[in-house]
């Protein structure tokens, strides 16, 4: 009954992306989940992807086409849910894996929500507002068909944010006719977003690290940290690790990377990045070349930029304790073998950056209901879904002697193809 052929035609087999580790870790995944894994193909076939052309008017008066995509790779337990992306390397290949994290990642923290993930190849800092605008406005347009607040909703990823959700709020509202405020998440708060959804991810990346320090014996107060990534995650996970007592000694973004051996002063380094939109040039710190920053000696280490960062190289250089992923598929698989075997604990980005679709159900909950909640009670609420789906992860690992990675993936896996189990196949 299972399809064995799981290579998809439209992907080029022979590049080592971002889907092929996905695939490998359900592969991984498979063998722990019993007469389930009789269901397992579904997870190697996103159930639609739209690829849509986005043309605009440039501000020169030229018009110009850009690719962009929405993959719905999963929605047996509730409508789609994952970010979208704005940047020059997005491929389809990347979406697709991405939406696969996502469904996984809503199931390991028990989200009614199925798992996507949209994006568009262009370098947003290379257009004007409204170029930005335009090109937000024309994709949300063409994939207007599949999105919906009970179909497929939208958030904030790698550049994009609040503004760019107003303009696809907007938009959705004005081609269905009247305001549709729970389309998207990680809105404006005068829109309806949430409390604490802008800090959401990085807040969530701290409370695993420091339940991943509890039980490894490792506390965060007077921990070394070291940060890949200085936006949304990176940067606010950064601030909430120095608020804790962490030593923050050094971080990289796309331009370069920096140290300060005695503790970097992240509110500083955050103004001077709002300001000059990067690091370079911060007094703080000095630079440090790539390599040197990969071998710091430190607890934590939290890649919170792009995927495929911590090859197995890399992980057989990182002179840290405990790796927390802020952002997405960081890790290679092999290089997840590495940092096993070098007993490095990785806490998975399914769990460790869930903090931000957390609290993107939160707002999605709020804007049903035009019932608003207090930072507090937000705060509160993910405090506790993540500690309790940390906990049942780690004990799933210690129970079955797996990875805390295969852990996450049993326990979603488990939820997802009991879903689709239940469901039974249309027609
Ligand atoms: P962002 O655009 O706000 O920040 C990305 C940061 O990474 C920037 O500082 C950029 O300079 C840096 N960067 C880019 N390329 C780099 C490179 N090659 N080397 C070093 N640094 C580089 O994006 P974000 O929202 O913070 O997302 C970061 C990661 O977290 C992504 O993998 C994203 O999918 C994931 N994530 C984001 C959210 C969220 O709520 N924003 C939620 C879950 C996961």
């Amino acid at each position: 009954m299972t399809n064995k052929h799981s290579s998809l035609s439209y992907l080029d087999p022979g590049r080592p992306e971002p889907w092929a580790s996905f695939i490998e870790q359900i592969d991984r995944v498979a063998p722990h989940l019993g007469s389930l894994s009789h269901w397992i193909e579904t997870l190697k076939h996103p159930k639609r992807i739209l690829v849509v052309d986005v043309p605009i008017v440039r501000d020169d008066g030229t018009i110009a086409h850009y690719e962009g995509y929405r993959v719905q790779h999963n929605l047996s337990r509730g409508p789609g849910k994952g970010g979208v992306r704005f940047h020059p390397a997005v491929t389809l290949n990347e979406v697709m894996a991405l939406s696969g994290w996502m469904t996984i990642k809503n199931a390991a923290l028990g989200l009614p929500f199925g798992g996507a993930k949209g994006g568009v190849r262009i370098d947003p800092r290379l257009f004007s507002a409204n170029e930005l605008e335009r090109i937000t406005r024309r994709y949300t347009s063409e994939i207007g068909i599949v999105i919906g607040p009970d179909k497929d909703i939208p958030a904030p990823d790698v550049g994009t944010d609040q503004q760019t959700m107003a303009w696809m709020m907007d938009t959705y509202s004005m081609n269905v006719g009247h305001t549709a405020s729970g389309v998207v998440t990680g809105k404006p708060i005068a829109l309806g977003g949430s409390l604490g959804r802008q800090e959401a991810t990085g807040r969530g990346v701290y409370i695993v690290a420091r339940e991943a320090g509890i039980r490894a014996g490792i506390p965060i107060s007077g921990a070394r940290v070291v940060v890949q990534g200085f936006g949304n995650v990176g940067g606010i996970a950064a601030r909430i690790f120095r608020e804790h007592g962490a030593k923050v000694i050094a971080l990289q973004d796309a331009e370069g990377a920096i140290v300060n051996p005695a503790g970097i002063d992240i509110p500083a380094a955050l103004a001077h990045a709002a300001a000059h939109g990067s690091l370079s040039g911060f007094f703080g710190a000095e630079p440090i070349g790539a390599d040197d920053f990969w071998q710091l000696e430190c607890e934590y280490f939290v890649p919170a930029a792009l995927e495929g960062q911590v090859t197995p190289q890399r992980a057989q250089a990182m002179r840290t304790r405990i790796v927390v992923e802020g952002a997405n598929g960081p890790t290679t698989p092999a290089a997840d073998d590495i940092l096993r075997e070098r007993d490095i604990l990785a806490i998975p980005d399914v769990l460790a950056n869930a903090g931000g679709v957390t609290v993107s159900y939160f707002e999605w909950v709020q804007d049903f209901s035009s019932f608003f909640w207090s930072e507090e009670e937000i705060n509160i609420r993910l405090e506790s879904i993540m500690t309790k789906a940390f906990e049942a992860v780690w004990r799933t690992a210690l129970e079955r002697q797996v990875s805390i990675r295969t852990a996450a993936f049993i326990i979603a896996c488990q939820r997802i193809l009991a879903a689709r189990e239940q469901r039974g196949l249309y027609p």
